[in-house]
């Protein structure tokens, strides 16, 4: 991708979030684009803050690291959205702002430890399996309200909503119904908002389900190749 191609994708990703929003009668501002740099250089993350972008996604704990520790803008937000694995978070807590990929309790407990060794306040949020795929990760529907119920008196940790990755499908109404699951989640735990554990957010939808997940109600979407092209890997 070129600069100009960066620069550019972000203009229309952006329309297309406003026109999605519009449409479903939500405000375009309730809706935050991580933008997945996983894979691309960090002259691609320097071309999307140069363009405005300040939020950016990574799937791989050393991957994010090694770019949080490059790109020292503290006005940049980082977000974690691949698998977690307890003895790397110690490398990522000093930095990370958001984690979307909280599949079990034992997380929380060892962000908490290690966000409080760095002073911080990390947000977190609990990712639920909805399609049919295992290897989306995430934690089953029925977990959900003992995850919740664990991480109420964290200092460090705040879980702050649901992420959820749908089955991957060529025609996204396909997966309309696992984004309406994701909500109706949602809904059903607010009543577990105590201390730490306010539900507010909802991460879903990517580059091919991205207007789907915001009629559903996403108030964040991750958007990688329709920003920065293609990727050889994941
Ligand atoms: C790679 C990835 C994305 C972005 O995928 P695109 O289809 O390129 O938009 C979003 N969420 C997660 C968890 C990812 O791993």
């Amino acid at each position: 991708m070129s600069d100009q191609d960066i620069a550019q994708n972000l203009i229309a990703i952006q329309q297309k979030i406003e026109a999605a929003a519009k449409d479903a009668g939500r405000d375009p501002k309730d809706i935050t684009l991580v933008a997945v740099s996983k894979t691309k250089p960090v002259d691609d993350i320097y071309t999307a803050i140069s363009a405005g972008q300040l939020h950016f996604g990574e799937n791989r704990m050393k991957e994010l690291e090694d770019k949080m520790a490059e790109i020292d803008m503290p006005e940049v937000v980082w977000h974690f959205i691949g698998n977690l694995q307890t003895n790397k978070i110690k490398y990522i807590a000093d930095r990370v702002n958001w984690i979307h990929s909280v599949e079990k309790a034992k997380y929380l407990k060892e962000i908490e430890k290690r966000a409080a060794q760095a002073n911080r306040v990390v947000n977190a949020l609990i990712q639920v399996n909805i399609s049919d795929e295992k290897q989306k990760g995430g934690c089953k529907p029925e977990d959900l309200s003992s995850i919740l119920e664990s991480a109420q008196d964290y200092n460090h940790v705040q879980v702050r909503g649901l992420m959820g990755m749908a089955t991957f499908a060529d025609d996204p109404e396909d997966v309309r119904q696992e984004f309406k699951l994701l909500k109706e989640l949602f809904d059903e735990h607010q009543k577990y908002n105590e201390g730490s554990v306010q539900l507010e957010h909802l991460s879903m939808g990517m580059t091919n389900d991205m207007e789907v997940a915001i009629q559903e109600g996403a108030t964040m979407v991750r958007i990688g190749s329709a920003i920065f092209g293609e990727r050889n890997y994941d």
